[in-house]
């Protein structure tokens, strides 16, 4: 088979699945089984295709058409610049989210002092917390994860950013662990699918885990975590940003706010979807300031 024969065969393999993009995902897996990107396939198409590529090629296209994400099948998929290693038992990184990362860094701007600690909670794939601890390599970035499957991820991925000032914990949103230090900043894209939801989600996103998709029967149980538990940890004047939702934004905003948070944002993302809710704590705790 030439490899212009191969990428098709792949191609109409998930174009018959009802795939959502046959040929981007079709030139990716033939990219992973010789790789030769599109260029190379123009100049090197009437060849003939080493044979074990070809039957790489064609299993993944099959585990593909079966709806296993493409990014699985790949073991890695880009994130604000970098690679990050990705597989199953952890949530992929979405571009959206990528928003999260701008906000928490205009938020923070020039006012993370040296050493100053910044968590990124439920962190998967640690694609939130190693983006921004290279952008600030003077802070230390916690990233906490609790499943196994998706700490096994991180801890990849701290290893190949090589960055000093990241590190994985082990740990619960819902049980702080007690010897953390005390936090300019929190980040977080924690689970936020409504229970009830969770069913009818796409098939590639059933796939990824349930603990890193469900919210609760509302979705919103993290939050309100965020907000009882882990708020306290921040230090005054600590920033807050968490990816929600695109209906959960407003509400999530004021029940911050109603823990204290000052001047809640909410951002929209590339779709024009409310997305992230930013804040700061109070520069003091009330009742210490000092005109109080
Ligand atoms: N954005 C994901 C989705 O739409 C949900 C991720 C999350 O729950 N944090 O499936």
């Amino acid at each position: 088979m030439t490899y212009t024969e191969c990428y098709r065969r792949a191609r109409d393999t998930l174009r018959r699945a009802g795939v959502e993009s046959p040929a981007f995902d079709a030139m990716c897996l033939f990219e992973k089984a010789f790789g030769l990107d599109r260029a190379g396939l123009a100049v090197h198409g009437p060849q003939e295709a080493p044979p074990a590529g070809a039957q790489a090629l064609e299993a993944w296209a099959a585990r593909r058409a079966a709806h296993e994400p493409l990014q699985y099948l790949l073991g890695e998929w880009e994130f604000y610049g970098r690679r990050f290693a990705v597989g199953e038992g952890v949530l992929i990184p979405r571009p959206e989210t990528e928003l999260l990362v701008d906000a928490a860094k205009e938020a923070l701007g020039g006012r993370l002092p040296p050493g100053g600690c910044l968590l990124d909670l439920c962190a998967g794939t640690g694609a939130v917390g190693i983006s921004l601890a290279a952008l600030f390599p003077q802070a230390r970035v916690l990233c906490l994860e609790r499943y196994p499957g998706a700490l096994r991820y991180l801890r990849e991925n701290l290893r190949r950013a090589g960055l000093a000032n990241a590190s994985a914990v082990e740990g619960d949103a819902f049980a702080p662990p007690q010897d953390l230090p005390p936090l300019c900043a929190l980040v977080s894209n924690p689970p936020y699918v409504r229970r009830g939801e969770l069913p009818r989600l796409q098939e590639e996103v059933r796939r990824e885990p349930a603990t890193a998709l469900d919210g609760g029967e509302d979705g919103l149980a993290f939050y309100r975590a965020i907000a009882s538990l882990w708020m306290p940890r921040l230090l005054p004047g600590g920033v807050l940003a968490v990816e929600t939702g695109e209906d959960q934004a407003a509400q999530v905003a004021a029940l911050f706010a109603a823990h204290g948070l000052c001047g809640a944002q909410v951002r929209e993302d590339a779709a024009g979807l409310p997305r992230v809710v930013c804040g700061r704590m109070p520069e003091e705790p009330p009742g210490t300031g000092k005109n109080s």
